[in-house]
C-alpha cells in the first residue's frame, strides 16, 4: 500500500550550495538554499544523503552552523570519509544535496533563554555551538575550544574578533606542552556551578564523556548538561 508522504522536517528536499568557503585545510562550510525551509534551532542537526550513479546511497548527520537562513553547514574532512571527503572536496556552488531536517529537540539553545552557557567543543564539535554563538543577544557565553593545533581552528577569525559577553579559551592537543581538558580548564574558563549555567558539549564520544563526567563532578546538574556525539 502507497503510503503518503510524511510533510515537515522528514521530507527529503533538494538543496542548492550557493557558496563554498574553506575555514582551514580541511574543513569546509557550504552555505545551502533550502526550498521551503522550516527554521530551526541552534543544536539541531540535518541528515545529508548522496547517491552514487549505480544507485548506491549514503547518509550522515551534520549540524548546522548558522543561526538561520541561509543555512551553513561545516564539513570536517575524515580520512577515508566516505561522505565528509567528497562534502570538502567534490562541491562546488551550484550543486545539488538532498537532505532532510531540522533533526534534535534536545540538544538545542533557545535564543529566549537568559542562564548563562557554557560551550564546550572537542574539533568539530564547535559546530553546532558556533550556531548557538551566532544565536546569541546578551547573554553571556564562555566556550572552551579544544582542538589539535592554531590552523586546526573553525571560524578563527569570528572568534578573535571578540564579542562582549563571550570569553572563549582555546586548549591546543598537538600543541607542545600537548594539553587535555581537564576539571581544572573547566573549572577556571567555565561558570561555577551555583551560577546554574546551561551546559553544552560535542564533539567525539570519548570527548564528551569525559568532559560531561567532569562538568558534573564540579557539581552541575546533569539535567542542565547537554550533549551530542560526533561518533
Ligand atoms: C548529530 C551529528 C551531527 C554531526 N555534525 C557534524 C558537523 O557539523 N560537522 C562534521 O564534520 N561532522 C559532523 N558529524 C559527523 C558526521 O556525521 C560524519 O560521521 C563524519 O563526517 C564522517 O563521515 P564519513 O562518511 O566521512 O566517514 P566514514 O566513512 O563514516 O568513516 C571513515 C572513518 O572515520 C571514522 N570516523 C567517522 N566519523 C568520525 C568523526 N566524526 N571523527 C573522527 N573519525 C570519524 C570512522 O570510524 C571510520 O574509521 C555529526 C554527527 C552527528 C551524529
Amino acid at each position: 500500500m502507497a503510503r503518503a508522504a510524511v510533510p515537515g522536517r522528514l521530507t527529503w528536499r533538494v538543496a542548492t550550495v550557493t557558496e563554498v568557503r574553506d575555514e582551514t585545510a580541511t574543513a569546509r562550510t557550504l552555505v545551502l538554499d533550502v526550498p521551503d525551509w522550516p527554521g530551526h534551532l541552534p543544536g539541531q542537526h540535518i541528515d545529508v544523503r548522496l547517491t552514487a550513479p549505480d544507485g548506491y546511497q549514503a547518509q550522515r548527520s551534520y549540524s548546522m552552523a548558522s543561526a538561520g537562513a541561509p543555512l551553513e553547514l561545516t564539513v570536517q574532512r575524515v580520512d577515508d570519509g566516505e561522505v565528509s571527503e567528497y562534502l570538502t572536496s567534490g562541491v562546488a556552488a551550484g550543486d545539488k544535496l538532498e537532505l532532510r531536517g531540522p533533526v534534535g529537540g534536545w540538544f538545542v539553545w533557545r535564543p529566549t533563554s537568559t542562564a548563562p552557557v557554557l560551550l564546550v567543543a572537542g574539533g568539530s564539535g564547535i559546530v553546532p555551538l558556533m550556531a548557538m554563538i551566532r544565536a546569541r543577544q546578551r547573554q553571556p557565553f564562555r566556550l572552551i575550544y579544544s582542538v589539535r593545533t592554531p590552523a586546526d581552528v573553525l571560524y578563527a577569525s569570528e572568534l578573535a574578533r571578540g564579542q562582549p559577553g563571550l570569553d572563549v579559551h582555546f586548549v591546543y592537543t598537538r600543541v607542545p606542552p600537548a594539553r587535555r581538558i581537564s576539571v581544572a580548564t573547566i573549572n577556571t574558563h567555565g561558570w561555577p556551578a551555583d551560577f546554574e549555567p546551561e551546559c553544552f558539549v560535542c564533539g567525539p564520544t570519548g570527548f564528551v564523556e569525559a568532559a560531561a563526567d567532569m562538568l558534573v563532578a564540579l557539581g552541575h546538574d546533569p539535567r542542565r548538561v547537554k550533549t551530542e556525539r560526533f561518533g
